[in-house]
């Protein structure tokens, strides 16, 4: 099995693109900007699915969404955005049967105006959730998709996509939502982090990063990055 690419330790995330580090959570530019500002959130523990994260962690990760959503807008005048999780390791599966890498939970972030909530819901069994606090209840142990974008009517929603039968469940555990996402986008050729590094835009998003966290606009009313105590030695 390859090394985890979300475990610190194996130091496959190069310091400076770490962004902000919080308590239980940080956030990261991954390899693979199929545009710049693709973002991840993923817990410093080796967890296979967001579900599966302590009902503490929850806020955290919230937060850190709401900070990726200001700098969308504040940077890139960005108004319609992506937020998803592939959790396909939600029902215990613990790696990629395909690739052969461990399931690290992540929350990933794109400044794309894309519609997945159609082509998911002809697949599978959407539950809508008002909140990422909903997905261990909603998901139990299922492997499943979390989809927080604009849907077919241009309404921004937040749904599970759920497996019907055992069939779509081993579906779902081998389904890439990246290459989806790069085919909706028009730049196919960038649906994977192997076929396309983006290694031009991720040294932009980590300075432009830099640049608008030293900026006012991003401090919370007390002056602290949202991600707490630890954000300054991000
Ligand atoms: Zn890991």
């Amino acid at each position: 099995m390859g090394a985890c690419v979300f475990c610190l330790s194996t130091a496959a995330l190069h310091d400076d693109q770490i962004l902000l580090r919080g308590r239980t959570l940080y956030l990261c530019a991954p390899r693979g900007q199929l545009v710049e500002g693709f973002f991840a959130v993923a817990p410093y523990a080796c967890l296979g699915a967001l579900s599966r994260l302590p009902p503490e962690s929850f806020d955290e990760l919230e937060h850190a969404m709401t900070a990726v959503g200001s700098f969308y807008t504040g940077a890139y005048g960005c108004r319609s955005w992506l937020v998803y999780e592939q959790g396909r390791g939600g029902g215990g599966a613990s790696f990629d049967p395909d690739a052969g890498f461990p399931f690290h939970a992540h929350l990933c972030a794109l400044p794309l105006d894309v519609d997945l909530h159609t082509t998911l819901a002809d697949r599978f069994t959407a539950v809508e959730v008002a909140s990422l606090q909903d997905l261990p209840a909603t998901v139990g142990e299922a492997p499943y998709l979390y989809i927080d974008g604009r849907d077919g009517g241009g309404r921004r929603r937040r749904a599970v996509y759920l497996p019907a039968t055992p069939a779509m469940r081993a579906e779902l555990e081998r389904s890439r939502l990246k290459p989806m996402i790069a085919e909706l986008t028009g730049l196919p050729e960038r649906g994977t982090w192997r076929a396309y590094a983006g290694e031009a835009e991720l040294a932009s998003l980590i300075a432009r990063f830099g640049q608008w966290r030293r900026s006012a606009c991003f401090r919370d009313d007390d002056g602290r990055d949202p991600l707490g105590q630890r954000g300054d030695r991000a």
